[in-house]
Order: structure tokens, then C-alpha cells, then sequence
């Protein structure tokens, strides 16, 4: 019987199980993947817009010569923080169910070599974020091996003419390495200007460019159709058809509520997000508990590393003082 079981070892997840630590308990992490794989999954040579102290988990210093630290550098640190503090984790073992019988939990698995594994645990907190899950546009042709809803780097793309769809610091991101290996870009998005979150220190460079047209930028557009050598773009003035090699939809995440749902945890209609005590982090079902992102509903930008890091101090102030 386990005290604690956590489902994901994305930040927030290992930022739980290191709270937990210093009150005492060894949470048994279960992890789809290896850990941070949300960030291995980032673009290689991505730069965090966050500063490395707001990225800290468990008081642990994050230090970096760079103003904001790169995915490398963060891969490095959540990787050293696991295991430095010995967090007991479980990779490569995706959790499929997590039931309640009376006051325990069974937490289902299947490891890598498929063969199920079931664990008893008191309590369960759930941080599986999102990345398994791209916002997805609905429009034919978007499962097209050429649309890709990840970018990772721009080698692929050479000479090549992309399609961003998105108007987010990854669209601006992967635009300005895509110009580098001479590709054609075009990005479409459907807000009326770029967004206000962009980073600061790339936004002139990006605006440099736009305006000088090597980099074509549509408001108020969107694409309506994807085929293997063209894209069709609805605009203000009516469609156009583009030329092109491939797409890239950058257009965000959303936590998978499939998962929550089964665990019997209830979600607002509309937002889809799950009904849980902030100051907890518990959800309706007694000693569940959710931390990250998961805990956003439909607005996943609500929730981000500097603030869903906290989520697991709650949970261990939680539990200590049910103890006492
Ligand atoms: C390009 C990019 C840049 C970003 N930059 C910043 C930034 O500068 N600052 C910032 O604060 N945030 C940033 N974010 C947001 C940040 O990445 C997320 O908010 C953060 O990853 C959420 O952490 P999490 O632990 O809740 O979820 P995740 O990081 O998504 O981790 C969830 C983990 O759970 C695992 N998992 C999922 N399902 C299961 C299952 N069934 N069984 C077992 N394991 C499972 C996954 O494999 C994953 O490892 C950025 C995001 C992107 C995409």
C-alpha cells in the first residue's frame, strides 16, 4: 500500500512528489514516458520565457549564466533534481485507470513490456498535463503525414514552403528558424494581431521580418483545407489557395478530462475544468488530488510551470495536517 501515488513526472508533477518528500512521505511517480517528456518534446533549441528561479521546484536552485534558461539546460535540471533526491519513479509505464474501492485507490499500468501492473495507494494526485493532446483544428486534411502539431527544429524544412497556423510564441519561435534554413513562411492565424505574450526579446526581430516580407503574416484568416501540394486559406476578401510542402498547427494544448472523468472526478460543463478545493488541490473524490496544468480545463494557458509548481505544497500541507 502506498501513501501517495503520482500519475506524471512532467515539472508539477515532480515538484509534488519533492513537497511531499519534506513532509516526510516517498510518493511512488508513474510516468507514460521519461520524465519532463512535455519538455523534451519542446522545440531543441527553445528558449523558456519564464526566469530560472520561477522554474525551481522543491527549493532547489536552478542556476544558469543565461537571462532565461534553454530546453537543454531545463532537461538537465528536472533530470539531476529526480535524481538527487532519489524520487522513486516508474517510467515508461502508462497509468489507465485509477478506481476507488472503500478509502484506497487501485492505480492500473501497463509497463513497456505490456504486462499490466496494479499498485493500492490512500491517495493519488493526477499531473498528466497535456501534451498528449494538441488542440485540434477539425479540418479535412489535417491527419496528413505533411501537418505536423509539434515543431521541434527546422533542419526538415529547408527550402521547403510551411504553413504555421497560430499566432503564439511557438509560431513566432518556429518562423524565425524556419527563415534561417530558407524556408518560404506564411502564418496564419485568426486573431487580429500577434499575441501580447510573445517574448519581448524576440518580438522585434520577428516584426523586422514581417515587415520587410520574408515572412508573410495573415490576420483574421484561417486555413479551411489541406491537400499535398496546396493549402486553402478563408481571408476577409474571400479564399486563397497556397503552394505547399507542409503544415505546421501550432495551435496550443488541452488536458485529457477522458482520464479525470474515469477517476470519477466532476468537471464544469462548459470549461471542462475539474471541480477541485484550491486550496487543496482535492477533488470531489476524497483523497485525489489534481496538480499542473490538468487542473486548467479548456484555458491551458491558466496554469504553467511558475504556477502549477505550487500545486504539490498544497497537497503535502494537506495531508500532513490529516495526520495530525
Ligand atoms: C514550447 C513551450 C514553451 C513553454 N515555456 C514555458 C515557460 O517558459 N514557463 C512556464 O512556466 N511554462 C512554459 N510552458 C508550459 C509548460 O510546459 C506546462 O505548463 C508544463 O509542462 C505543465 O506541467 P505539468 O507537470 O502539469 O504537465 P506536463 O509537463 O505535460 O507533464 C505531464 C506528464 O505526465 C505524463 N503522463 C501523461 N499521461 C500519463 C499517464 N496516463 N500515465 C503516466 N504518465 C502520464 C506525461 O508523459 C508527462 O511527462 C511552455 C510550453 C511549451 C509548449
Amino acid at each position: 500500500m502506498e501513501k501517495v501515488i503520482i500519475v506524471g513526472a512532467g515539472p508539477c508533477g515532480l515538484s509534488a512528489a519533492l513537497e511531499l518528500q519534506n513532509a516526510g512521505m516517498e510518493p511512488l511517480v508513474i510516468e507514460k514516458y521519461s520524465i519532463v517528456h512535455s519538455i523534451y518534446l519542446y522545440p531543441t533549441y527553445m528558449q523558456f520565457f519564464s526566469t530560472a528561479e520561477l522554474l525551481e521546484i522543491g527549493g532547489i536552485p536552478f542556476s544558469t549564466p543565461n537571462d532565461k534558461p534553454t530546453r537543454a539546460e531545463a532537461l538537465h535540471y528536472y533530470r539531476n533534481v529526480a535524481m538527487r533526491r532519489a524520487i522513486r519513479i516508474r517510467s515508461y509505464e502508462e497509468v489507465t485507470s485509477v478506481v476507488k474501492h472503500g478509502d484506497t485507490f487501485t492505480v492500473t499500468s501497463v509497463d513497456r513490456a505490456g504486462n499490466a501492473q496494479t499498485c493500492e495507494a490512500e491517495n493519488v494526485i493526477v499531473a498528466t498535463g497535456y501534451f498528449d493532446h494538441p488542440n485540434m483544428i477539425g479540418i479535412l486534411g489535417e491527419q496528413l503525414p505533411k501537418v505536423s502539431h509539434f515543431f521541434r527544429e527546422a533542419h526538415p524544412y529547408t527550402g521547403t514552403k510551411v504553413v504555421i497556423i497560430g499566432g503564439n510564441n511557438s509560431a513566432v519561435d518556429a518562423a524565425l528558424e524556419l527563415i534561417r534554413v530558407g524556408a518560404e513562411v506564411t502564418i496564419v492565424y485568426r486573431g487580429e494581431s500577434i499575441s501580447s505574450k510573445i517574448k519581448p526579446w524576440v518580438r522585434p526581430q520577428f516584426e523586422a521580418l514581417v515587415n520587410k516580407g520574408r515572412i508573410r503574416l495573415l490576420f483574421r484568416s484561417r486555413v479551411t483545407r489541406i491537400e499535398q501540394t496546396s493549402v486553402t486559406i478563408e481571408r476577409e476578401d474571400g479564399p486563397e489557395t497556397l503552394d505547399n510542402d507542409f503544415v505546421l498547427a501550432l495551435t496550443g494544448f488541452r488536458p485529457d478530462r477522458a482520464f479525470l472523468q474515469t477517476a470519477g472526478i466532476e468537471m464544469e460543463a462548459e470549461s471542462g475544468k475539474p471541480h477541485f478545493d484550491p486550496a487543496t488541490m482535492e477533488t470531489n473524490v476524497k483523497g485525489l488530488f489534481i496538480a499542473g496544468v490538468i487542473a486548467a480545463g479548456a484555458e491551458a494557458n491558466e496554469i504553467f510551470i511558475e504556477t502549477g509548481r505550487h500545486h504539490g505544497g498544497l497537497i503535502a500541507s494537506h495531508l500532513t495536517r490529516a495526520e495530525e
